[in-house]
């Protein structure tokens, strides 16, 4: 259990309002970064705009929401107790277990008492003279904290598409991302899906079992793979347990991902045809994210990921009865891997049922919505509801709709008009004592994000424990180490094939989002070692500085990254 928080020294009433540091978010990475701050003895207010914890699983409640990396990997490594005691039940959990590991986190580990559920972050204002953060939440309540932590989530502000007269749909109307608490039941139903992505490629499949009819609007034919979801034996259990130090030492040194597997030694054009092709159809029969990994080249070089889009789309081909249908379903727009590649369960199947239609909008665009249709194409399509599984605004957009105002009052917003720039993704250079928890400029969305959080908040409790020792006040991430970071960042990036696709990586499902690539695509393992590199050559390419009163002994470093 996690020590009690002290107030550091505060009265009981200035704690109320003023707090060590303050998390916005209350999922997975807000949880554990309060767990950690109160080892640390400091007070901590976490803020969620939910009404429980558990973020990502909180909100996704769709029919067919589940994880996509295994359960026993996307589990915290943290405590060896929790993950020795939780029992997964299938490979890949749905969203209700995972939402009750994420209650089981909360209340094992007594967290709840600092978390304040239903209120939102809505502005935090940096006050240079006392080196403290203004935070005022929705609640109309502003406090002070030393320290804000983001942990606002990478795909946790739901994308509503500009469709036109989409508010005049008169049926039942969804967001994946937004989903209801309450039971959905489409018996019956004439539904539509609106978008291919990962969501929909889970709830498809789901909802075509229950509905009378579905139609299935798709822009961009997806890459997926099949989960080969099942139940999970206790003798499986108890092999991994056995192995945990080694997978959660592999996970997070060696993996480029943060997921355990074999890593390739040789280029998909290093094997002959059938060679190559045995190996494809062995990972498309273990399923899983795993695929890419058959071999080292695949994100690299576009022959050889040929090679792996074209085993998926003759894939697609052999499960998708109808011939024209098989073709639309099959991607040709990106190559494969350079957006997020879904994992599914009978997805491509679902579209021989004879109640499923499959619409291209890219060649027939929907032209909009009517209380009871959707026209694309000039075609009407009568639906009784409505889902939207059109994604997320994704890595910048829970930040950008909080009104962060850092050093000389410029604006989080102002700062990233042309794009997400920070130092590590940890922090950006003018926002002192303001921390990113998987923020652009970090592998975050590339990767077993569970993998991510801890390895960032282990980073930024190291990083204020180590101030505290020496009496430091104020972090701040250096403008030229930020500058050669986001350099280097799109550099690793544009040396790879993923910037040739429209992905949301890029910030292109957004109309008028700045597309510049986000995550570090240099692999967790190499990342981590970068991260440690710079605090321990004492944090390398951050200025630290003590309160005013001790700033003539100030220590600064600002030496850049290189
Ligand atoms: C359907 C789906 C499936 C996924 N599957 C996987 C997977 O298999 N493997 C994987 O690695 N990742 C997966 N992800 C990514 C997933 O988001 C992360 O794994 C992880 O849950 C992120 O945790 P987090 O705490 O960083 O963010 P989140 O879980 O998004 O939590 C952030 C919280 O911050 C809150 N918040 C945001 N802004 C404010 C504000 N201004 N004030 C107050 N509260 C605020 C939000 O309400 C939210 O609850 C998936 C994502 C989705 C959407």
């Amino acid at each position: 259990m996690s020590a009690s928080p002290s107030v550091s020294g505060k009265s009981d009433a200035a704690a109320a309002e003023s707090y060590d540091v303050a998390v916005v978010g209350a999922g997975f990475a807000g949880m554990y970064m309060l767990y950690k701050l109160r080892g640390l003895g400091l007070s901590v207010r976490v803020y969620e705009q939910g009404g429980d914890v558990g973020g990502t699983w909180y909100w996704n409640r769709y029919p067919g929401a589940r994880c996509d990396v295994e359960s026993m990997q996307y589990s915290f490594s943290f405590s060896d107790e929790l993950q020795q005691e939780w029992d997964w039940s299938e490979r890949y959990a749905p969203q209700p277990e995972i939402l009750r590991y994420a209650n089981h986190v909360a209340d094992r580990f007594d967290l709840r008492r600092d978390i304040q559920l239903d209120t939102t972050v809505e502005r935090a204002i940096f006050d240079e003279s006392a080196n403290a953060w203004s935070v005022t939440t929705s609640d109309g309540n502003t406090v002070s904290a030393n320290y804000v932590v983001l942990a606002t989530g990478c795909l946790s502000n739901a994308r509503m598409p500009d469709i036109e007269g989409l508010q005049d749909f008169k049926g039942k109307l969804y967001h994946t991302g937004h989903w209801p608490h309450e039971p959905v039941d489409f018996s019956g139903q004439r539904v539509g899906v609106i978008g291919t992505g990962s969501s929909a490629i889970q709830s498809v499949p789901v909802i075509a079992a229950q509905a009378s009819h579905l139609t299935v609007f798709q822009r961009t034919a997806n890459f997926s793979i099949p989960a080969r979801n099942a139940a999970l034996t206790p003798e499986e259990r108890e092999a991994i347990r056995a192995k945990y130090p080694e997978i959660r030492r592999f996970a997070r040194e060696q993996a480029r991902n943060g997921i355990y597997t074999e890593l390739p030694d040789r280029g998909a054009l290093d094997d002959g045809d059938n060679e190559r092709r045995s190996k494809y159809e062995s990972r498309w029969a273990r399923g899983g994210l795993t695929f890419m990994s058959v071999y080292n080249n695949l994100a690299l070089d576009k022959a050889a990921n040929d090679t792996a889009a074209d085993f998926v789309r003759d894939k697609i081909a052999e499960i998708v009865r109808d011939p024209d249908t098989a073709k639309l379903l099959q991607p040709t727009t990106h190559p494969i891997g350079t957006k997020r590649i879904c994992i599914d369960t009978d997805y491509f199947a679902t579209f021989n049922r004879p109640n499923v239609t499959l619409v291209d909008i890219k060649s027939h665009p929907i032209e909009r919505v009517l209380p009871h249709a959707v026209r694309a194409g000039g075609r009407d399509y009568e639906v009784d509801a409505l889902v939207l599984a059109t994604g997320f605004d994704a890595m910048t957009g829970s930040v950008a709709r909080i009104d962060i105002a850092g050093r000389n009052g410029q604006t989080l917003n102002q700062k990233w008009a042309e794009g997400p720039k920070t130092y590590l993704g940890l922090m950006s250079a003018g926002f002192p004592n303001l921390f990113i928890i998987t923020g652009p400029g970090s592998p975050s969305v590339l990767s077993n994000m569970i993998v991510s959080i801890e390895q960032h908040v282990d980073w930024i409790t190291e990083a204020i424990g180590w101030m505290r020792e020496r009496d430091l006040v104020a972090i701040e991430a250096d403008k030229d180490a930020e500058d050669k970071w986001v350099a280097h960042v799109n550099e690793v990036a544009h040396s790879t094939l993923y910037p040739q696709a429209n992905s949301w990586y890029m910030g292109a499902n957004i109309p008028g989002k700045p597309q510049i690539f986000m995550p570090y695509i240099g692999g967790v393992g190499a990342y981590r070692q970068i991260c440690n590199d710079v605090a321990a050559k004492g944090y390398e390419g951050f200025a630290m500085s003590a309160a005013p009163a001790r700033r003539a002994a100030a220590l600064s470093w600002v030496s850049s990254f290189s």
